[in-house]
């Protein structure tokens, strides 16, 4: 059994829907992303699950409890969840020991106590046990979610990873992320960073205006994206129009394998390193912008069709803005027809 069902939960605020009949299944142990454009409803999502948002309609349920649904509706300290929130504080209207005792609250009281001294010792922060959260700066923020991380079975984190500069981000992902896994403990990640979401979680569910579009492991959310809209969400593509037949669709550019057969007139999603470029052949394109990016570079082509392209390449041979290349599919370069 999954250890949390969302089923046809959803939220307005006055006339505005923030969530709609949204379904969705968090494996045990499973690092979940939801990835979405900000004001899609992820932070309200996140709120009904941790039981400060009451559902409209639909329900949560979390190991084979209902926690959420009509006429009933568990407070957020009774559910076994912890949050992990932008700004690291974690429930603001308790103290600095109440949250770490709400950490551990799934166990015995004594026991609780005794862990809650040693994680507020662990983390040098005893002498502001009693005080409230919002006293504390960032840097003690830090320690103490991490601190509380693993504890809860379920770990809710609120773009835990966006008000911190890069190179902090990538090794506090890390560290989270093996936490979280060390601890075994389900975790349910809301970002707006495709990177994040890609290179964290077991799986991504890409969520608009309210509804869950695409699920799937990061691979195929990638690379297999079902609609237009997710295709460019989830990082940068190419759309091309083309003619399936078998187990290939026949571009402007060339032929691209198909991922999953389809036939007729389709669009597909290329992304920019599945084009490549030569300068051996006459030209097709010209270059018109150069990103460069350290490890790779990201050319915008103008194709003698008319459109503009976006390809992506190593950085170990550089062509200049107004050259003249050959654009063609790399090998290999697989596809998925979209679905609008
Ligand atoms: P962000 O990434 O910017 O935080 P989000 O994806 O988390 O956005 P939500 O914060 O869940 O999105 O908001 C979804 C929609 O609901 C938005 O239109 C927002 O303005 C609205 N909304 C959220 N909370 C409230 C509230 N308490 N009162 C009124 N409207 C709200």
């Amino acid at each position: 059994m999954s250890h949390v069902r969302l089923r046809g939960l959803s939220k307005s605020f006055g006339s505005v829907p923030a969530v709609r009949e949204l379904n969705l299944d968090i494996e045990h142990g499973e690092l979940l992303a939801v990835l979405g454009p900000s004001g899609c409803g992820k932070t309200t999502l996140l709120r009904m699950v941790a039981g400060f948002e009451r559902p409209d309609a639909g329900c949560v349920v979390v190991s084979d409890e209902v926690v959420a649904g009509p006429g009933r509706m568990v407070p957020p300290e009774k559910r076994k969840v912890g949050m992990v929130f932008q700004d690291y504080a974690l429930f603001p209207h308790l103290t600095v020991e109440g949250n770490v005792a709400f950490g551990l609250s799934t166990r015995p009281r004594e026991e609780r106590d005794a862990l809650t001294r040693r994680t507020l010792e662990l983390v040098g922060l005893q002498h502001k046990a009693s005080g409230p959260v919002y006293e504390l700066s960032g840097g003690e923020r830090h320690p103490l979610a991490r601190a509380l991380a693993p504890e809860p079975e379920l770990v809710l984190l609120d773009e835990p990873f966006s008000n911190l500069d890069a190179s902090l981000r990538a090794g506090l992902r890390r560290e989270v992320e093996l936490i979280l896994r060390d601890a075994e403990a389900t975790a349910l990640l809301v970002t707006h960073d495709q990177e994040e979401a890609l290179s964290l979680a077991d799986r991504v569910a890409v969520m608009r205006d309210g509804s869950i579009v695409q699920v799937g492991p990061p691979v195929e959310v990638y690379g297999s994206p079902a609609t237009r809209w997710a295709a460019q969400f989830v990082g940068e593509v190419n759309v091309l129009s083309g003619v399936a037949r078998g187990g290939g669709v026949e571009t402007e550019l060339g032929i691209f394998d198909l991922r999953e057969p389809a036939s007729g007139s389709v669009h597909v999603a290329v992304r920019p390193e599945q084009l490549e470029l030569s300068t051996r052949d006459a030209g097709n394109a010209e270059v018109i912008a150069r990103e460069f990016r350290g490890h790779d570079v990201l050319y915008r082509l103008r194709h003698e069709g008319g459109k503009t392209l976006l390809v992506q390449l190593p950085s170990l041979e550089l062509h200049e803005v107004g050259d003249a290349v050959f654009v063609r599919p790399a090998s290999p370069a697989a596809v998925t027809a979209l679905t609008d």
